[in-house]
């Protein structure tokens, strides 16, 4: 069964025929300037799985690496890509159809962190990536 998302005015949508490799919260303060958001949840796909299926999203180069997409005529944010896992697209929770779907499992870059977040949920948190904490 396809996961389908899309942005808030329909001129973009997108589908994926596999669950999410992963489902996070990042608190990094590019997430959070680009979505204009303290936090932002992002759910991984394979790319093979994904695929854009109307519209084409507006890209933004935020970093050397990291390609993000948004909607050009909605601005809603859709797609985080970075150059050091080509074979994944990040896509924001919220721009699914059901964000409920596929809840967080842990919270990323705390040491970005807002000073008036307070999480509640009990989940695991990491000063920086996930990958970092267990590269050590
Ligand atoms: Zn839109
Ligand atoms: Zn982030």
């Amino acid at each position: 069964m396809a996961i389908e998302g899309g942005c808030f005015c329909g001129a973009v949508r997108y589908s994926a025929t596999a669950n999410p490799l992963g489902s996070m919260v990042c608190h990094c303060r590019t997430c959070r300037a680009v979505a204009g958001a303290p936090v932002v949840p992002w759910v991984t796909f394979d790319k093979s799985a994904f695929a854009w299926t109307r519209g084409q999203p507006a890209i933004l180069k935020s970093s050397s690496s990291v390609t993000r997409t948004f909607c050009s005529a909605c601005g809603t944010p859709l797609g985080y890509e970075n150059a050091g896992t080509p074979t994944e697209i990040d896509i924001t929770t919220c721009s699914l159809d059901d964000p409920n779907a596929f809840p967080p499992t842990h919270h990323s870059w705390l040491s970005h962190d807002l000073n008036w977040i307070r999480l509640g949920d009990g989940l695991p948190t990491y000063p920086k990536s996930k990958l970092d904490a267990e590269n050590g």
